[in-house]
């Protein structure tokens, strides 16, 4: 490893490597370095759904009482492990506070831009030679068993007309006309035409191999152990695999990202949510499109090779144990919208911790204290969905060039 850069990621999942691409795609001399292996994080097994119909916050009005109404029950969807932890205590707070609605109506708008920017970047992308990650982007049907769940729906497709986020209701045989694998007990849904997939880890395996080839190096099993500063800035990086300089740093370390600034006495209010997938070998019939059903709270993503169901969100801390139980009761709750689903044969499970911001967005931010360094992390849900967007304005503002969208609503200051 060479021992000077000029910018130094330091995290391989989406957020680092869609960096380093837009980086070296601009000549920059850029190093990335990864604890582990490319891809071995959160942007390993997750829904890889890329979803600019999202954008709706996850601090939301609701999202906080969901919790703690499931504050006791390990096998719900959404679930706090109840503990007494400062930070978590903190964070709760803020997501509260960001959780109400005027706050949620000003950040729609703000992430709504965002996810339709990345959206456009992933069409760029996949024109690329040479550069398949199975993206698809026809839509998503979001699918509703009961009444309830479909009046929801139906208002909060308001909002969405509010801000001009295309989406249409569909009945049963609408939904069943969009995706005939569906079980015809569904009562109806919810049609994203903006919506797509993509296959996460080919997408960003595959994206490094692309930054790579314009220049950029990439360092596995090299974790970034301890900084020196002087005067407002970093001047050494010390990895498990020697020392670094580098001109600017961009943490992108995704769940780790606190413990990283904590070495570089910084606080970035970062929590981590667990969440699960499960990756069966394809149903009789499969479906077409993804999917996402609404009162499982699980995302299905038809890779091709084999079909991945995602979801639950665990607020338990860096706590990477499985819950057999839960697992089995995402795969048994999809099998009431798709048939052949409870029986299927496991190919893998999986778990991964999102990088959460209490307030819904993420942070893609210089911080106050270090003048050389840059805070790419905290995407929650979103990461995947969010990656080129964010990789592009990492690039543009290591780069000192206008940033293409106003950066204040992401910033490292605002907490
Ligand atoms: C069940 C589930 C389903 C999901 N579904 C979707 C979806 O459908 N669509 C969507 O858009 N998003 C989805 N997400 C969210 C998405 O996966 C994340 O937001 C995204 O992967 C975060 O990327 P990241 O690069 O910030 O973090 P990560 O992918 O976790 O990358 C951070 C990397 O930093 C490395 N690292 C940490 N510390 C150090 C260190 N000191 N030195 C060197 N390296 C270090 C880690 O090893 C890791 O590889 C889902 C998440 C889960 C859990």
């Amino acid at each position: 490893m060479e021992s000077k850069t000029d910018i130094l990621i330091i995290g391989g999942g989406v957020i680092g490597v869609c960096s380093a691409y837009f980086l070296a795609q601009h000549g920059a001399r850029v190093t990335l370095i990864e604890k582990d292996e490319i891809a071995s994080g959160c942007s390993y097994g997750n829904g890889g759904l890329i979803v600019p119909s999202h954008a709706v916050p996850l601090a939301s009005p609701g999202a906080f009482g969901d919790g703690l109404r499931w504050l006791f029950d390990s096998e719900s969807p959404f679930y706090i492990k109840p503990r007494i932890d400062a930070e978590l205590i903190r964070w709760l707070a803020r997501f509260a506070w960001a959780s109400r609605e005027g706050q949620m109506l000003r950040s729609m708008p703000v992430l709504r831009d965002l996810l339709f920017a990345s959206r456009l970047l992933y069409e760029e992308l996949a024109k690329t030679a040479g550069f398949e990650f199975g993206f698809e982007g026809k839509g998503s049907l979001l699918v509703c068993l009961t009444r309830q769940a479909l009046e929801k729906e139906r208002r909060e497709i308001r909002l969405f007309e509010e801000f001009k986020i295309p989406a249409s209701m569909v009945n049963r045989d609408e939904a069943l006309g969009l995706e005939p694998a569906l079980l015809p007990s569904i009562m109806g849904g919810v049609y994203y035409p903006r919506d797509g997939r993509i296959d996460p880890r080919r997408f960003v395996v595959g994206l490094a191999e692309k930054a790579s080839g314009l220049g950029a190096q990439l360092h596995t099993k090299t974790e970034a152990i301890g900084f020196e500063s002087n005067r407002g800035r970093v001047t050494k990086v010390r990895t498990t695999r020697g020392e670094l300089t580098a001109n600017q740093i961009i943490l992108a370390s995704g769940s780790w990202s606190p413990q990283v600034a904590r070495a570089l006495k910084l606080r970035v209010p970062i929590q981590p949510a667990k969440g699960y997938s499960v990756t069966v070998e394809n149903p009789p019939v499969t479906p077409r499109l993804p999917l996402l059903f609404s009162e499982a709270r699980v995302v299905i993503n038809p890779l091709g090779h084999a079909l991945r169901i995602a979801g639950t969100l665990e607020l338990a801390g860096m706590d990477f144990s499985f819950n057999p139980r839960r697992v089995a009761a995402m795969q048994n709750a999809s099998a009431e919208y798709l048939p052949g689903l409870a029986e299927a044969k496991v190919i893998e499970i999986w778990r991964g911790l999102r990088p959460c911001a209490p307030d819904g967005l993420p942070i893609i931010s210089r911080v106050k204290k270090l003048e050389n360094v840059i805070v790419a992390a905290g995407h929650a849900m979103l990461g995947m969905s969010l990656g080129p967007i964010t990789g592009k304005l990492v690039s543009q503002l290591a780069r000192g060039e206008a940033s293409q969208l106003d950066l204040t609503p992401f910033s490292a200051q605002r907490f």
